[in-house]
């Protein structure tokens, strides 16, 4: 990729050039990606993605790196940043407008801090408002479509709401999966009114479960395997005897085997080898086929 590029980008927003995707990962696992951008404005935003559309270079959106497994290739294209500059949020009444970049998790305690009930189960889930729309976050039988009223949208060189029908989200998924250049710039919310104290004393509960529960002081994605209908994908994992079981410095977690850990020098190939194999064995021994929940990032085409 061109000088050129970089001072045509320059331009448009602040640039930071051949940066770890390890370091913009919760698993802290990825190559590093030559060009990373941070708009700070709608028109800067369109302006980015006019000009690499242009010039036919691969971007990508990437919040809080949460739920990606990038592989250890160096990425030669851009990865674009809201969570500088978009992620700010207001209350008006019940409905909170939260920007893309803003802390899924900051918003639910702001929430809770106003009395507003509904963003309970996002206290646990360590990405950003368009990452958790993206991906229809959820836990404890909750998630991001219960509470939507509608997603402001940049898609083929307009910003416009587009309806939660429009977003067809089911289980851990949305329209946005399909349709990968569309970027989520902001989103509406409608929660209910609340005790604060009650708000607050169910997160904590919910924190105190998933510190007991999940191994959240090792880097992870959170879960590795969507759960099949009618079974947890943990109990299967547990069933073919992989609880601790380790690929170089990718090991699954012995506190909750439905999550492989890095333990420090893990590659992108150790934590996949294992994940494959898991996927492999439980195959044969239940017939289920095991589905990643995170999203493979930047890997050669199959
Ligand atoms: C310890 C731990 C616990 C977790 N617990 C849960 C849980 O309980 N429930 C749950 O659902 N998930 C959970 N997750 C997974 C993850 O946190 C969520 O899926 C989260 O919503 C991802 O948000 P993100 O900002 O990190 O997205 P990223 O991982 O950065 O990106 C994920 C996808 O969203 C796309 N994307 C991000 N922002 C935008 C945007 N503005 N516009 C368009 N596309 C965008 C990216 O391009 C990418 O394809 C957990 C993860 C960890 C590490």
């Amino acid at each position: 990729m061109s000088d050129d590029l970089y001072k045509k980008l320059k331009r448009l927003a602040a640039v930071e050039t051949d940066q770890p995707l390890s370091k913009m990962t919760t698993l802290r696992i990825g190559g590093i990606a030559k060009y990373v951008v941070y708009p700070d404005s709608g028109i800067a935003l369109d302006a980015v993605i006019s000009l690499l559309k242009k010039e036919n270079v691969p971007w990508k959106i990437i919040g809080k790196g949460s739920d990606l497994l990038c592989s250890d290739d160096p990425y030669d294209g851009v990865i674009i940043r809201l969570d500088r500059h978009f992620r700010s949020y207001y209350f008006d009444g019940c409905q909170v407008i939260a920007e893309a970049g803003a802390s899924i998790i900051a918003l639910s305690v702001d929430c809770a801090k106003n009395g507003l009930s509904g963003l309970e189960f996002a206290s646990g889930i360590p990405g950003t408002v368009g990452g958790a729309v993206f991906m229809n976050a959820g836990a404890y039988r909750a998630s991001m479509a219960d509470i939507l009223d509608e997603v402001f949208v940049y898609r083929d060189g307009k910003l416009e709401w587009i309806s939660t029908e429009e977003c067809r989200f089911s289980y851990r998924s949305s329209i946005f999966q399909e349709h990968r250049d569309w970027i989520i710039v902001a989103a509406k919310m409608t929660l209910e009114p609340k005790n604060s104290r009650e708000i607050f004393d169910l997160m904590d509960d919910r924190r105190q479960r998933r510190m007991k529960s999940q191994p959240l002081d090792q880097p992870s994605c959170g879960s590795v395997f969507r759960n099949p209908d009618n079974i947890n994908a943990w109990q299967l994992i547990d069933g073919i005897g992989y609880r601790g079981k380790r690929i170089g410095g990718a090991v699954v977690s012995d506190k909750h085997c439905n999550f492989i850990l890095n333990t420090g020098d893990a590659t992108a190939c150790d934590y996949l080898r294992l994940a494959t194999e898991i996927q492999e064995k439980v195959r044969e021994k239940y017939g289920i086929e095991l589905q990643l929940e995170m999203e493979r990032f930047n890997w050669p085409q199959k």
